[in-house]
């Protein structure tokens, strides 16, 4: 093989495709029985469940999948997606907000709701910064901050821009936003910290404005609800294929002289190249003693400000299709004492979706590792995450009550073990690294490993986490290391 992809979750198996479009024989080998990882979607019990992802933007024209979808040679029109608007309702104490994709109506839901003279020049800077990033994404690429020399090309190519936005990079969204609103009412900062987090896995003191504006617009674009779950993004994109082996677990990989050697449970295989859908801080556990891992392990320290997540996942009856929106935040002043969060996420299936009389409910929240590290024993397990699901419940109930009374099927309860143990990742750390200050800029973790023809796909690596990210981060790969996909990408942009 030229090259083998270690997992297939959505880095992977985009890599897997362009890789495929370019000619090179390969191969992705993924554990599980679906494709997807944290933008999968399991079944149990005849329902089927999102993973962790549930919504998905970027298929406007240009915008990474945009583009993804027409180098592949896919209809959008064959891809099995409905959009939503509004895509979210946000509750933030006795506030709903919704979420809508037109810039008027969505900017005046919040000034109804959090009014101030000020507003409007803050939310068109907001949109005007978001717009200005959509439109240099390919400019900044290939973007690599080790290279000396890609750094300057990039640098040069994008002067002006990167002149214009120095205040938006430099500057934490809160300055900016203070700068407008002065102190800013609890439930107005609430509602921007949850909108900022859930795209940065960041709060607004810790992100440049820049970053945080995607966050803030994130609604703005065109938000799609993918039927059947989100896996079948994928599936679909995939459709039958030899060369990607399921239920195919990575077990050792063992760097000989001029190849490497990939033992899985179904036999070994050889490839000169490697595309791990790993994480900076864990790639390394799949090596032998062939490889210092030293490198690798320090990633856990130096980027140690990561999140895990928790989540329920139980089905609803609801014939009468009370529950009329996909996608809820509940966003609450007291603190989750079992994930550090506060804020939760709930996506509910369309009515199409219904099985055996039930829809699939997804909760998911942010979740501190350190919350779940200290466990004493099995029973200590269950009965946190009880509690856990027990707080989340009373939440949900006292901001949408039409859930409290809805007949449910039991709630599956998820938290970081589970997600170290579905995902392989380190501590369960999902999500996507924090565009912190500290992680971003000069420290951006790029593809490129310290072994030699081993490459990271995946929301560790720049620009980050969820299906525009993750897929624009395969482009900055393989623009730097398949020379005809550099012209192969600037076809379609
Ligand atoms: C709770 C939650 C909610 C989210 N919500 C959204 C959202 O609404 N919209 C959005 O766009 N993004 C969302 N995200 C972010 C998004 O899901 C992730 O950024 C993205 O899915 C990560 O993709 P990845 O390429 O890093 O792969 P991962 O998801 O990490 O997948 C890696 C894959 O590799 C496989 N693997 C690992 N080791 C091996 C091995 N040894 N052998 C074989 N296979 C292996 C795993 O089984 C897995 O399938 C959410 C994330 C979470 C956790």
């Amino acid at each position: 093989m030229d090259y083998i992809v270690v997992g297939g979750g959505i880095g992977g198996t985009i890599a897997y495709l362009l890789l495929k479009t370019l000619g090179k024989s390969v191969v992705l080998f993924e554990k599980l029985d679906y494709l997807g990882g944290c933008a999968g979607t399991f079944k149990r019990d005849g329902l089927f469940f999102n993973v962790g992802a549930s919504t998905l933007v970027g298929l406007e024209d240009n915008l990474p999948l945009d583009v993804l979808l027409k180098i592949l040679g896919i209809e959008k029109s064959r891809m099995p997606i409905k959009e939503i608007d509004p895509s979210i309702l946000v509750f933030v104490g006795d506030k709903v907000i919704s979420r809508y994709k037109d810039f008027e109506r969505s900017f005046e839901e919040i000034n109804r709701n959090f009014y101030h003279r000020e507003n409007r020049k803050l939310w068109e800077r907001i949109l005007m910064t978001s717009k200005t990033n959509w439109e240099h994404v390919y400019k900044v690429l290939p973007f690599n901050p080790r290279s000396c020399y890609k750094l300057a090309s990039s640098v040069l190519r994008n002067s002006r821009y990167l002149l214009s936005t120095l205040r938006e990079n430099f500057l934490s969204a809160e300055r900016v936003i203070r700068s407008y609103l002065g102190n800013v009412e609890k439930d107005y900062q609430m509602f921007l910290n949850s909108q900022i987090l859930m795209t940065t896995q960041c709060y607004w003191n810790e992100v440049n404005f820049s970053f945080a504006s995607m966050g803030l617009t994130y609604t703005n674009l065109s938000n799609y609800y993918v039927k059947g779950g989100m896996a079948e993004f994928l599936h679909t994109l995939v459709g039958q294929d030899e060369n990607v082996k399921r239920k195919t677990k990575v077990l050792k990989i063992s760097k000989e002289r001029d190849h490497f050697k990939v033992y899985t449970n179904r036999g070994t295989y050889e490839a000169k190249r490697l595309i791990l859908n790993r994480t900076i801080w864990d790639f390394c556990d799949l090596f032998d003693d062939s490889v210092d891992k030293g490198p690798c392990e320090k990633n856990r320290k130096t980027y140690s400000k990561i999140w895990s997540a928790s989540t329920l996942y139980f089905g609803v009856k609801d014939p009468q299709n009370l529950l009329d929106k996909h996608h809820y935040q509940i966003v609450h002043p007291d603190e989750n004492p079992y994930t550090g969060s506060y804020s939760f996420f709930v996506s509910v299936a369309d009515p199409e979706d219904t099985v055996q009389g039930y829809r699939p409910v997804v909760i998911s929240t942010h979740c501190k590792i350190e919350k779940w590290e200290d466990i004493k024993s099995k029973e200590d397990y269950q009965e946190r995450k009880e509690k856990l699901k027990d707080f989340i419940l009373e939440k949900l109930y006292q901001h949408i009550p039409t859930f409290r009374n809805l007949e449910k099927t039991p709630v599956l309860v998820g938290t970081p073990h589970t997600f170290r143990r579905y995902t392989e990742r380190y501590k369960g750390t999902v999500g996507g690294i924090p565009l912190r200050f500290e992680y971003t800029m000069l420290r951006y973790p790029v593809g490129f490993t310290y072994i030699k023809d081993v490459y990271l796909v995946g929301d560790s690596v720049f620009p980050g986490q969820g299906y525009p990210g993750v897929v624009l981060g395969v482009f900055n790969l393989l623009m730097q290391i398949e020379r005809d996909f550099h012209e192969v990408l600037h076809r379609y942009i």
